[in-house]
């Protein structure tokens, strides 16, 4: 049987919803998947990841390394561990973290590496790709072994498959110290859920005119049953909202079930950021805005007043 490896980002020892789907994209071969829990301890990411189809968590050591803080000597002892179980492939999250060590992991290995991936085949070695800021996708075939990919989160549907997984000790070899030490983690401005594993984003525009406006925005996210506040570029430069709210090509790339966009014009570099939504809704008083010819729900409107009724609807109907 044919070995895949999932790099697991783990939050506060939790392992990140995102990573659900990666897992899933590892499965589609029926391929044994082996999960690195990356800043998180092996216990918890077995109990997290075994519900998805996980067979095997290694529980990763370097002497004298404190790996969660040392991201060189990390990516060495995970390549150093996809040599030695033989994986054919490596996926992971193309969040910053996972960017960072699957380049490094990559380059170590020299290896392919494919970023930003909606979609593998892993079996062929094809995987299509988010290019040029998004204006494109790409259909790419890599050659040589492992595969190492990013995945947007989202782009993949994480779907249950229950085993009771092994836990494998691994004490890697890694010569030399790493150069670089991560100091301090600083959380994020909003204290929303991460626009990029949220399954619903209501986003707001220039219209929205002040920060305590966004309020509006909140609210209906609470009665949307925990979505996440989104804004555009103008939005986060007029300082209406953090710039970790932006949605865009200079901001974060998100792919939720639902993305509603309130007084959004619908510019290329916001599109870029989340045109890989499954349904866009946009409310807009222009019937001649751009964003009306890019989704699936139209409503033309004041975004206070829609916004503030679609609440009271989902509030009642609660
Ligand atoms: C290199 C580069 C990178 C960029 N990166 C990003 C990025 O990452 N993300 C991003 O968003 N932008 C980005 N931009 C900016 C982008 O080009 C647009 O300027 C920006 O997206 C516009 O934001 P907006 O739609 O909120 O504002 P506007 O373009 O001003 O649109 C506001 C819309 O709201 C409508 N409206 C007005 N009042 C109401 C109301 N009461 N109710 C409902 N609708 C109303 C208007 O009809 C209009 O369509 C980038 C630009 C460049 C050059």
């Amino acid at each position: 049987m044919l070995r895949t490896g999932v790099l697991t980002e783990m939050n506060d020892n939790r392992v990140r919803e995102a990573n659900f789907g990666v897992i899933a994209g590892a499965r589609e071969g029926d391929d044994e998947v082996y999960a690195f829990p990356v800043n998180g301890t092996a216990d918890a990411c077995k109990d997290a990841v075994q519900t998805y189809g996980v067979e095997k968590v290694v529980d990763l050591a370097v002497e004298g390394a404190e790996l969660s803080s040392d991201p060189e000597t990390l990516a060495k002892a995970i390549a150093d561990a996809v040599r030695h179980f033989e994986l054919k492939a490596l996926l992971g999250l193309n969040s910053p973290r996972g960017r960072d060590l699957l380049a490094r992991i990559a380059t170590i290995l020299d290896a392919p590496l494919a970023l930003d991936c909606l979609k593998v085949d892993l079996g062929q070695g094809i995987v299509t790709k988010s290019h040029f800021s998004g204006k494109t996708l790409a259909t790419l075939k890599l050659s040589g072994t492992p595969l190492i990919c990013g995945i947007r989160p989202n782009a993949i549907r994480s779907r249950p498959d229950p085993r009771e997984a092994d836990i494998l000790p691994y004490q890697a070899s890694v010569e030399g110290a790493g150069r670089i030490r991560v100091k301090e983690v600083k959380k994020a401005e909003s204290e929303t859920i991460d626009l990029t594993e949220a399954n619903i984003i209501i986003s707001g525009g220039r219209p929205m005119n002040s920060a305590e406006n966004f309020k509006v925005l909140h609210e209906c996210a609470d009665a949307l049953g925990g979505a996440a506040v989104g804004a555009s570029r103008a939005a986060v430069d007029a300082g209406f909202a953090p710039h970790d709210m932006q949605v865009g090509q200079t901001g974060k790339t998100v792919s939720p079930q639902l993305y509603i966009a309130c007084g959004i014009s619908g510019s290329i570099q916001h599109f870029a950021g989340m045109k890989t939504a499954k349904v866009i809704v946009a409310v807009n008083t222009d019937e001649e805005a751009p964003i009306f010819g890019k989704c699936d729900y139209g409503l033309v409107g004041d975004l206070f007043e829609v916004v503030l009724a679609l609440t009271e609807v989902l509030k009642a109907s609660s």
